[in-house]
């Protein structure tokens, strides 16, 4: 079938009912996903930035492009973090950009019913357990076991409570994480594999430890809502900048002991700030301007994707059906790094 006749079945979107055989180089063409759900889940701690926007589009362009549906999740789990008014801030400048979730916005702080559910689950099946450490009962373990923890790295919870409180008042609730991971398939270490970055392997129980669910200030852990929400949501494709993927293998230990399916992921190249480093609200990035010119907003975020620049005079959804279709045409679209 020649690529132009593969393309055509594509559009317009929606029309993705196709049965055929993929390539590999096909494995993510539009049509061959059915049920496609995806998300993005911006923090408001602040305003979209550069970074955040190639985020933002990468997700709806995979979602458009396989004729799936797309979402918008508030990550305001961690509210003393979250800045009043940044959602709907945040919402506007998706909105300037055309990115419209085609399902009502969910807030994680709303959400906390699901979390408690979860957590019941994984305390009932014993993959949860309740800790009493404070940081420097852990940094006085970590000194006693002859360990030491690099600067601005975060401590490995070196697993003090597996086996009790000892009478100690419980503070927060970890993840069994050396359990899990002997039991998942192929590991120790956890083993997956991203659309972009390729095969990735983390020995989460070492590298990171039994991470915690529920935090001892009474707030929902970042990763227990995120796995909780995706799976409640359906999402089956998660499309988010790299610099979360670090979380992926937590997040799937998560999904195996909730008994979750994993989701595909792709992690988006992120955009470098002048010193080099990745671009983020500490290191000064300023949001992206999205009132006065979304379509210039939209056209760096496209860069950075790879994708070309969208005719000379389209107008912003004229704009956002171009990349839709170089994102789904493999042969000019987004360009997996080596
Ligand atoms: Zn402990």
């Amino acid at each position: 079938m020649p690529r132009n006749a593969v393309t055509a079945t594509i559009y317009p979107p929606g029309n993705v009912a196709v049965a055929r055989h993929a390539s590999p180089l096909e494995r993510y063409t539009p049509g061959l996903v059915p049920g496609y759900r995806g998300r993005f889940a911006p923090s408001p701690t602040g305003l979209l930035h550069a970074g955040s926007l190639v985020a933002a589009l990468a997700s709806w362009l995979d979602a458009r492009a396989a004729g799936g549906t797309w979402l918008v999740r508030i990550e305001d789990v961690d509210q003393p973090r979250c800045v009043p008014g940044a959602d709907a801030a945040i919402l506007r400048q998706l909105a300037d950009c055309g990115l419209r979730p085609d399902a009502p916005v969910a807030w994680q702080s709303q959400r906390s019913s699901l979390y408690h559910a979860a957590l019941g689950q994984l305390v009932a099946d014993g993959w949860a357990y309740p800790c009493a450490c404070s940081r420097r009962d852990i940094a006085e373990a970590i000194a006693a076991l002859g360990g030491s923890t690099a600067r601005h790295a975060a401590p490995v919870y070196p697993g003090t409570c597996r086996h009790g409180l000892h009478g100690r008042p419980a503070r927060a609730w970890r993840l069994r994480t050396d359990l899990l991971e002997d039991r998942a398939p192929g590991g120790p270490p956890l083993h997956w594999t991203d659309r972009r970055l390729g095969q990735q392997s983390q020995w989460v129980s070492r590298a990171v430890g039994d991470f915690v669910l529920l935090r001892a200030d009474g707030l929902w852990a970042y990763q227990l809502a995120v796995v909780t929400d995706d799976a409640d949501q359906g999402i089956t494709h998660v499309v988010r900048g790299e610099d979360l993927a670090d979380n992926t293998p937590r997040q799937i230990l998560l999904q195996q002991a909730l008994g979750l399916p994993t989701p595909a992921y792709l992690h988006t190249p992120l955009v470098r700030g002048v010193d080099g480093d990745k671009l983020s609200k500490q290191n000064g990035a300023t949001p992206v301007d999205t009132a006065t010119d979304p379509l210039a907003a939209l056209h760096a975020a496209a860069a950075v994707l790879g994708l070309p620049g969208a005719p000379v005079g389209s107008s912003v959804a004229l704009a956002l059906a171009f990349w839709t279709r170089a994102w789904a045409d493999k042969a000019t679209a987004y360009n997996p790094a080596p």
